[in-house]
């Protein structure tokens, strides 16, 4: 038989609240100023909103230091926002919520793999993606209080053998059979965390969030994140995923390419606004990299040619 098609309409008739949601592990990056620049233009291009969340899921990663450093550093760049912060660290009941209806729905199971901790706080970025083969799927009763005995378990959700598909404003289609390509996921670890899946559509909802713009390394879990909406009876919002700005090797730009790093940035460039025109050149948002506000770029952004804006809309080399 056929897998089932769940296609999805995102976005539709709803004012536009486009977001930024930085996990707070560092002083900002060109990468993570490009996709916030972005994300606010395509919210204000549309008369929207931006909501700031600071996603602290992960509180072993997540430090006090950068969840302030964060909010300067969009101020300074002129990358403002309407509602929030937000955080995700006083939210556990909500997630609880959700999780509730989840296991009401008897999709919920406990996984005793040593693995499944791993990675499932934070957004699995690209070459993250681990697809369950399902080893605690059908434990028995018995099986699992034995296993609980030893160990406590972290809870998995059941996906079923169906494609999730949609339309992205820089991808194109995009769709993916849950079962083959991801697996049953994560929804809370084995210390009661819950997990970034289910989190981050919990907020989204919550925040009124209906623009979603990130960097393409996330494209593969919104699949996921479709799912789970609808199973939470909630809205879909609209996806757009950007290029990922890449440095050497096409490896995606982190923390540690110190060149990108906005402290770096501002000693090279000197103003806010020369380090917004930089990246907003090399990303093909603008057609030179003249110092400039987020408010002056936003004379000039077409929504719609979004997707035309990247030659490549999978990378683009950092420099
Ligand atoms: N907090 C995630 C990150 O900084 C983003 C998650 C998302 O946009 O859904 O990588």
């Amino acid at each position: 038989m056929m897998p089932q098609t769940h296609s999805f309409e995102t976005g539709a008739n709803r004012p536009v609240v486009g977001r930024f949601a930085p996990s707070p592990t560092g002083r900002m990056h060109a990468g993570n100023i490009y996709a916030a620049l972005t994300a606010w233009l395509v919210a204000k291009s549309q008369g929207g909103t931006i909501v700031l969340r600071i996603e602290d899921l992960d509180r072993d990663r997540s430090k006090a230091e950068y969840i302030s450093a964060v909010q300067r550093d969009f101020e300074l760049l002129g990358l403002t926002w309407d509602h929030g912060p937000f955080f995700q660290h006083n939210r556990d009941e909500a997630y609880s919520e959700a999780f509730q209806v989840l296991e009401r729905l008897g999709l919920v199971y406990p996984c005793f793999c040593t693995r499944a901790d791993l990675h499932a706080a934070s957004a699995p970025h690209r070459g993250e993606k681990f697809i369950y083969p399902g080893t605690c799927r059908s434990l028995s009763a018995e099986q699992v209080a034995a296993k609980s005995l030893l160990k406590a378990p972290a809870q998995r959700l059941r996906v079923p053998d169906a494609m999730y598909s949609f339309e992205d404003m820089v991808q194109g289609h995009y769709a993916q059979n849950l079962a083959d390509d991801c697996g049953d996921f994560l929804i809370r670890r084995s210390d009661q965390a819950f997990a970034y899946q289910l989190a981050v559509v919990v907020d989204d909802a919550a925040q009124g969030v209906t623009s979603v713009v990130r960097g393409v390394d996330l494209l593969c879990s919104t699949p996921q994140q479709l799912y789970l909406q609808e199973l939470l009876g909630l809205g879909h919002p609209r996806y757009a995923h950007i290029p990922l700005l890449v440095a050497e090797e096409n490896r995606r730009l982190s923390k540690r390419d110190h060149d990108a790093g906005l402290e770096e940035l501002l000693a090279r460039y000197k103003t806010p606004e020369a380090v917004i025109g930089h990246i907003a050149g090399i990303c093909g948002l603008t057609p030179t990299c003249d110092p400039a506000t987020p408010e002056q770029l936003l004379e000039t952004f077409d929504i719609a040619k979004l997707s035309e804006l990247f030659s490549d809309p999978v990378q683009i080399p950092w420099s």
